[in-house]
């Protein structure tokens, strides 16, 4: 018998949610997570600690396709990246279900629909407390249920760059956020609303994290059991090569090895197919679950750029990711190709451009970087990237990562910022001045920047040309499964997260049903 029903490694998006959804059935549960939890500590919200000295970003060395090193923007904690995201949580339009026709190409279609999407959308709204307001954005895909949350409110700025879009004929809307405040009763709010969440850890743990909404109250069940320090570096196999027998740990320095009936990765992107890939035996030579070539392939991140616009007037705002613009999502004004998706970044400090030269030498002397902070308006642009074979993970022979990327869709993305561009005028902000904002990829090198990695592990319904089948079980591998990002066919432009979510959700439901578990829905948190 297996010491365990299920064994969840990595407690991000992915295992954290589903670690919470399963909790309840009374199966006994191992969680993995490599890194610690995040301590509570005044750094947190430092902008010097976390953007100058990134002291949550993991020591990880990576290689790109010339095999320079880089430091991947990964974060390895109990909550993964959960615990520095920026919580906007969107779903994926409808359309990104479907085939879409791109600039560079075909966005493929998902071998599941948005209809079968939409309920764990729902539930995954709930569970991580979103605050949103349905109706104002015309790429909104249908919801069975209302926010849970009222939309968090615009500050004054931000609320007259709202009015000025829709006098110039946009659509802006509430962006969905995951915090749990409550505005009409702040002396009782978890969230303080500050100017230090998005790419921060929550101090006060008020944001919507897999931490604090999926493992936390997963392990107030006592069948749920949290290693930590402990890192799977390998999966064993049956001699056929169809069953996981063996979790192989590096937990501390000491190798232990974890049996359970069911194992799921949920790793991140890169890290999952890296421990397929790692995993390699004589039943799959190629990696574990790699007979189609396809783990570790298809890798996306996003074509995303963040840049900062100078208002006029002063920009006083304290917690400004409420606003996004999704007029640009599907076609382009002259264009009928999709471009993407603008919204708003956390506000930017004067601690946070340190190291930006371009920025420095762009604006000085004119402009000394406390203006700059005091009138910058910053957005955040997303273009989906295209799923490419050749963009892919594969395994240095000492067992590193070694990521191959180039961008699609570059133009699409010249184009929505020029689209951004255009409309500065309309806003009551300087032309002339739009500027990129390297803080929050916080590295030159593009791959580096791999906050919203997906792909490597897609779900299909050909094993030819899929890892997963459509319940994100490997293909080749009976009691494997993986619930993270990986299992994106494509990325959309919206933020990967409630989608990673919401699946895991989905996934669970499956696995339940498997293990022939009560399907006991946990209760939404409370703001
Ligand atoms: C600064 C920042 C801002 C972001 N903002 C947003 C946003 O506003 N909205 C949004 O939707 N998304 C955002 N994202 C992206 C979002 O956080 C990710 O898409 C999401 O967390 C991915 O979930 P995941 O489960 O795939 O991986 P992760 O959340 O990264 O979880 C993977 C976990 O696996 C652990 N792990 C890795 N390897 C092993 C191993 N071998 N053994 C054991 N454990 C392992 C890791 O430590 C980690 O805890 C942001 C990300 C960052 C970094
Ligand atoms: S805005 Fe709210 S959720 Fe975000 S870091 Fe501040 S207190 Fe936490």
């Amino acid at each position: 018998m297996s010491e365990y029903d299920i064994i969840i490694i990595g407690t991000g998006a992915g295992g954290g949610t589903l670690a919470r959804y399963l909790a309840p059935s009374g199966k006994r549960i191992l969680l993995l997570e490599r890194g610690d939890w995040l301590p509570r500590e005044p750094p947190n919200w430092s902008a010097h600690d976390v953007f100058v000295d990134n002291r949550y970003v993991s020591e990880d060395t990576w290689f790109d396709e010339r095999d320079r090193p880089f430091q991947p923007q990964v974060h390895y904690f109990v909550g993964g990246a959960t615990k520095l995201y920026g919580a906007a949580l969107y779903r994926l339009r409808a359309e990104d279900f479907g085939e879409l026709s791109h600039h560079d190409g075909m966005s493929p279609a998902w071998p599941v629909g948005y209809d079968e999407m939409e309920p764990y959308y729902t539930m995954a709204e709930q569970l991580y407390c979103v605050h949103g307001a349905r109706g104002e954005d015309p790429t909104e895909p249908p919801a069975s249920a209302p926010y849970p949350f009222p939309a968090v409110s615009h500050e004054p700025r931000i609320q007259q760059l709202h009015d000025d879009l829709e006098a110039a004929g946009h659509h802006p809307f509430h962006a969905p956020c995951g915090v749990m405040l409550a505005e009409d009763d702040m002396p009782n709010s978890a969230c303080v609303r500050c100017a230090t969440c998005d790419g921060f850890p929550c101090l006060v743990h008020a944001k919507s994290d897999a931490e604090v909404l999926g493992v936390r109250p997963a392990l107030a069940q006592p069948n749920v059991h949290l290693v930590t320090r402990a890192e799977a570096v390998g999966l064993e196999t049956n001699a056929a090569g169809t069953t996981v027998t063996g979790v192989v740990v590096d937990h501390d320095g000491t190798t232990e090895t974890h049996s359970a009936d069911l194992v799921v990765v949920a790793c991140g992107a890169a890290n999952s197919a890296r421990l397929l890939l790692a995993s390699a035996n004589d039943a799959h030579p190629n990696g574990l679950a790699n007979g189609s070539d396809m783990v570790g392939r298809n890798y996306m991140f996003h074509n995303s750029a963040a840049v900062l616009a100078l208002s006029k007037e002063p920009n006083p705002t304290v917690f400004q990711k409420t606003l996004g613009l999704n007029d640009f999502y599907l076609r382009g004004r002259d264009v009928d190709y999709p471009l993407g998706n603008i919204q708003m970044v956390g506000k930017s400090s004067a601690e946070m451009y340190r190291g930006e030269k371009p920025l420095q030498t762009k604006l000085a002397p004119e402009w000394t970087l406390r203006d700059v902070a005091r009138h910058a308006v910053d957005f955040w642009l997303s273009t989906e990237d295209l799923p490419r074979p050749e963009n892919r993970v594969t395994l240095r022979k000492d067992g590193r990562i070694a990521l191959a990327y180039t961008a699609s869709n570059e133009k699409p993305k010249e184009q929505l910022l020029l689209e951004l561009k255009g409309l500065l005028r309309h806003l009551g902000m300087q032309q002339d001045h739009l500027h990129p904002r390297h803080a929050y990829l916080k590295n030159d090198i593009p791959v580096a920047g791999c906050a919203h990695q997906a792909g490597t592990c897609r779900f299909g319904r050909d094993p030819a040309t899929s890892v997963l089948n459509t319940d994100c079980r490997a293909h080749e591998v009976d009691n494997l499964y993986v619930v993270d990002t990986s299992f994106f066919p494509s990325i959309g432009a919206v933020n990967p997260a409630l989608t990673a979510m919401a699946n895991a959700l989905r996934v669970g439901d499956h696995m339940l049903e498997r293990l022939g578990a009560r399907r006991a829905r946990p209760e939404a948190a409370h703001a």
